[in-house]
């Protein structure tokens, strides 16, 4: 059995895989973000609970691909660590590191939504926005682990429907005008009170647009107008074939549709089987691609 992980900045998901993928043991415990030695009993307590000769983890906050250090706000007791080093060093045991949503790209690659695609640029709406490029079921890693990472840098914000000059937000990483200011779950809620005015949460901005609702319609379009244009670019940039979606606004069937049309609709050459997607493996990606990862 291989024991693999998904480190989040709430809960580590841990599971024994079997030789065929299958999930055979699983736990999933708060996660000790400020206490590194309670970070390693997790895993300590998990090994003894399912022997293994190797453990995966897949973790928020970007893997340097060269002395494998972890940068991480969420989980301080992780941050500026070489992860993979130190649990090795900890457990007695090989262990591999990769970023959570190269981690979902891979899965959805070798087993989800973008099997049979050579390059996937698998993309993460959800509490922030990530991504990830897998070519030939590897992950490519950029310079300080930044591949794929389109959510930072400032884009230029244009629509149509905009009532006016888009807004310029603040973003978490100091830059202002990020796609994930706009493109997260919290950007949509922005969009939505800049359109309208009011304070609605994500889920339900989407639920109303797919019931009509026509307020929450012309968000949700407006949301597609910003983050489809970026996304296209990527597309042509990349040459990926398919984009897989992960986090809470990939399940929303109706905003996942019109990006995709959104996307399809800017590229220079027409396609015309679905590109965006919604991943289908749901919670238990970032597992599976740290099975994947663990090859
Ligand atoms: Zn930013």
């Amino acid at each position: 059995m291989r024991l693999c992980a998904d480190v989040g900045g709430s809960f580590i998901d841990i599971a024994a895989f079997g030789s065929d993928a299958q999930i055979r043991w699983r736990r999933k415990t708060p996660t000790p973000v400020g206490d590194w030695a309670a970070f390693v009993a997790v895993f300590a307590d998990a090994v003894q609970a399912a022997p293994t000769d190797t453990l995966s983890i897949a973790t928020a906050g970007l893997v340097d691909p060269i002395g494998g250090t972890v940068t991480s706000a969420n989980i301080p007791c992780i941050d500026g660590r070489p992860l993979a080093r130190d649990l090795s060093d900890a457990l007695n045991l090989p262990v591999r590191v990769v970023n959570d949503a190269d981690a979902f790209v891979l899965a959805e690659a070798a087993l989800g939504a973008a099997q049979g695609h050579d390059r996937v640029f698998g993309i993460i709406l959800g509490t922030g926005v990530g991504g990830g490029l897998v070519e030939r079921g590897r992950i490519v890693s950029g310079t300080g682990g930044i591949g794929g990472e389109w959510g930072h840098g400032q884009v230029v914000h244009g629509s149509p429907r905009a009532p006016g000059a888009v807004p310029v937000f603040a973003c978490g990483c100091g830059r202002h005008g990020c796609l994930d200011t706009i493109g997260s779950a919290r950007g949509i809620e922005r969009l939505h009170g800049f359109l309208h005015g009011e304070a609605v949460d994500s889920i339900a901005i989407t639920r109303a647009a797919d019931a009509g609702e026509a307020r929450a319609r012309a968000t949700v379009e407006y949301y597609c107008d910003l983050v489809g244009g970026p996304l296209a670019m990527l597309l042509h940039a990349t040459s990926a074939t398919i984009v897989p979606v992960g986090g809470g606004l990939a399940n929303a069937s109706g905003l996942i549709a019109t990006l995709d049309a959104r996307v399809r609709a800017n590229l220079l050459t027409p396609v015309t089987t679905p590109v965006v997607v919604a991943g289908r493996l749901g919670d238990e990606a970032g597992l599976i691609g740290a099975f994947v990862a663990g090859g």
